[in-house]
């Protein structure tokens, strides 16, 4: 096997959307927008569907569409983008529910749609998509009166149960939408966590799904499994790839492995990542290359044919700590490149 196995748990997968939805009384959406955090939307989402998942969200109205070929006519697909400029046909075509988010988005839906299904998005302090409390005043009558699925919001620093800005953006939240008796979603996985406060009657939980934090709890989603091309002796005093950022400080054996920043291993991680053989931890060494990286393998008793980069020994966070980034990268940068295989 010539190429890097990226392995996704369905099975896990599920289990952890199970998890999240049982800490709440509410309905449980699914996000799969990014290709599925990088794992495969159609899979994820048709693994989520058999599981009971009726309403799914993704970014764009290109993603809706694709993701209504792999679910068929019948569940719910939500657009965080919107009815944007160009989007009227796929959302009409494939019974797509844009999330609109701005009076402009609100008079192209309806002149164009009129009666078509649209959730609206209030922005309760991240400003980054939504009407503003003045804005929605304004329109809401008009809005209401086309019966919205659902009014949306997303919570800034849900990852941080301490911060001030939840309990704001939650107070915002209600002022906005109390007593207008239409379907309310504030939380995504961070959200869920901060308790029942947040739910409301539809939780939108994304990276939670796929294993990442901040669902502590979460079981492994994604495993990476990369193999050695070559291992050789390296004497002390010798460097390992480019610019001679690694010198051996006694003999050595250093593998070559088949993966790199082309396929997501971020060439920041550097020397800050390790690697697993058989459960025993090995360093990264020198610089990340495109396609190969070298790894320390002279503690091992055998020279290894493969490393695990992901899965029960090394988390998605783990590896974003290296790199000094959140798992939510390292999952949507996995490369096109990997053999896939989905369990379950
Ligand atoms: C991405 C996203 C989510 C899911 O967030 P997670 O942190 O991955 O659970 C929910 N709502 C909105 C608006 C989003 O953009």
């Amino acid at each position: 096997m010539a190429t890097a196995t990226l392995t996704i748990d369905l099975n896990a997968l599920v289990e952890n959307w199970r998890a999240l939805h049982a800490q709440t009384d509410c309905d449980t959406a699914a996000v799969v927008k990014a290709d599925g955090y990088g794992l495969g939307a159609d899979r994820v989402a048709r693994a989520l569907a058999r599981a009971g998942v009726t309403k799914f969200f993704v970014a764009a109205a290109e993603e809706g569409a694709s993701l209504r070929q792999a679910l068929g006519p019948d569940p719910e697909i939500n657009i965080f983008s919107g009815h944007m400029a160009g989007d009227t046909d796929m959302i009409s075509d494939l019974n797509l529910t844009p999330m609109l988010n701005s009076v402009d988005q609100m008079l192209r839906h309806f002149e164009a749609l009129p009666g078509a299904p649209f959730g609206v998005q209030l922005d309760t302090g991240m400003n980054r998509l939504g009407l503003e409390a003045a804005e929605w005043d304004a329109v809401q009558d008009i809005a209401l009166a086309q019966n919205p699925t659902v009014l949306m919001s997303h919570l800034a620093c849900a990852d941080d149960p301490e911060h001030p800005m939840n309990a704001m953006q939650l107070a915002t939240f209600k002022t906005m939408t109390d007593g207008l008796g239409v379907p309310r979603s504030l939380a995504a996985t961070g959200g869920i966590l901060l308790g029942d406060a947040y739910h409301f009657d539809l939780t939108r939980p994304g990276i939670g799904i796929y294993g990442g934090m901040p669902f502590v709890d979460a079981a492994p989603v994604a495993g990476l499994a990369v193999p050695v091309i070559q291992v050789r002796d390296v004497a002390e005093g010798e460097t390992v790839g480019y610019a001679n950022t690694w010198m051996a400080t006694r003999p050595s054996q250093v593998a070559t492995i088949a993966a790199g920043y082309a396929d997501g291993i971020l060439r920041a991680m550097g020397e800050h990542a390790w690697c697993y053989v058989a459960g025993k931890r090995c360093k990264i060494i020198g610089r990340i290359s495109m396609d190969m990286i070298g790894v320390d393998v002279t503690d091992l008793a055998a020279s290894p044919k493969g490393v695990e980069l992901l899965g029960p020994h090394q988390s998605v966070d783990t590896l974003a700590t290296a790199a000094g980034t959140i798992g939510y990268e390292i999952l949507t940068s996995l490369g096109a490149r990997y053999t896939r295989r989905y369990l379950g």
